[in-house]
């Protein structure tokens, strides 16, 4: 089987009908490209930037943020790199930040609700990131979106240092597309309206699923509400995906969701148009691929959708792909 993947490498991510997809690879350092480019990723779909934060005793400045973004971009080539603003909090802490303890890490004070917040700690990241676009094919990526406030917010603070870079002729690239995770069921509701705003959509399921089930990621003994295949999960996605391609615009995901053999195909056939994982998990996704094809994937997607239960929607798939 690895021979067969093996042979895969430069090979298109097309299902056995003909309709591409891309297959790209979620990165927390510049030291994983190597991994990307080695399995035939066609983009980086999730760079987690919060590494560079991490295990140290203070912020990264922006040269620094700069140096490791621009080596991203160049190492891929033109390719997509689609780099995440600092999501800490939650899971993530950076102890020299010195926020106050919370009963509920997970819904409080983390991510674009952190950086908003303290924004001249974002606009150093935002600055990097500009920069680095001029060299390579970079997006940007906001997490924890809850409010079209808050992506407005957002975006304006990259127009403004956008703005103040370019008065001061250093190179910015003048096409970057600027999107959202979604990852709070609010926003996979208000997905009609994002969708007006943003260039692009990537569906975070490893939150996504935490928030819309109630239920910790981390905590063993909720696992059992932590399920991808519900039909509830495969609604959101659905309304978030329709949504995009309504305005023109694309979805991606970039949760674990995306690598999973029972997920692929129910992804496929609701028209995801870029799947991110694991780099390992690139070449048997294609190879699993090149053998549905999509028009029975979206029958399939279509029934699954209608069913009561993950596991009715897990045998529906096992029973007609795997
Ligand atoms: C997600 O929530 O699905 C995601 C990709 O982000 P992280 O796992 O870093 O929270
Ligand atoms: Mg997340």
């Amino acid at each position: 089987q690895k021979k067969e993947w093996a042979k895969l490498v430069n090979e298109p991510s097309v299902s056995k009908d003909g309709h591409h997809v891309e297959l790209a690879a979620n990165i927390g350092t510049p030291k994983d490209v190597e991994g990307v480019l080695n399995n035939g990723a066609e983009g980086v779909g999730l760079y987690r930037t919060e590494f560079l934060y991490m295990g140290r005793d203070e912020l990264p400045n922006e040269d620094e943020q700069f140096e490791s973004y621009k080596k991203v971009v160049e190492n891929l080539d033109g390719k997509p790199v689609v780099i995440r603003t600092l999501d800490v909090g939650g899971d993530k802490e950076l102890p020299y930040l010195d926020l106050p303890k919370e009963m509920n890490p997970f819904l409080g004070f983390r991510a674009i609700r952190l950086c908003l917040e303290q924004d001249d700690m974002f606009r150093v990241q935002l600055r990097a990131l500009l920069r680095a676009s001029a060299f390579g094919n970079l997006k940007i990526m906001f997490p924890m979106i809850a409010t079209l406030d808050e992506f407005r917010q957002a975006k304006a603070m990259l127009e403004e240092e956008k703005q103040k870079l370019i008065d001061k002729n250093v190179e910015v690239s003048e096409k970057i597309e600027v999107g959202i995770m979604v990852e709070i069921p609010s926003t996979a509701v208000m997905a009609p309206q994002f969708a007006k705003e943003v260039d692009f959509f990537s569906i975070g399921t490893n939150d996504l699923i935490q928030y819309t089930m109630a239920a910790d990621r981390m905590n063993e003994q909720v696992s059992y509400l932590y399920q991808p295949y519900n039909p509830a999960i495969l609604r959101l996605v659905k309304m978030v995906i329709d949504a995009s391609h309504a305005e023109g615009k694309w979805t991606g995901m970039c949760g674990e969701m995306a690598g999973d053999e029972v997920a692929i195909p129910l992804l496929l056939g609701l028209g995801l148009d870029e799947f991110s994982m694991s780099a390992t998990s690139v070449l048997p996704a294609r190879s699993q691929l090149r053998k549905i094809s999509k028009e029975e994937a979206e029958s399939v997607a279509t029934k699954a959708l209608e069913l009561n239960t993950s596991e009715e929607v897990k045998q529906l798939v096992e029973k007609t792909f795997l």
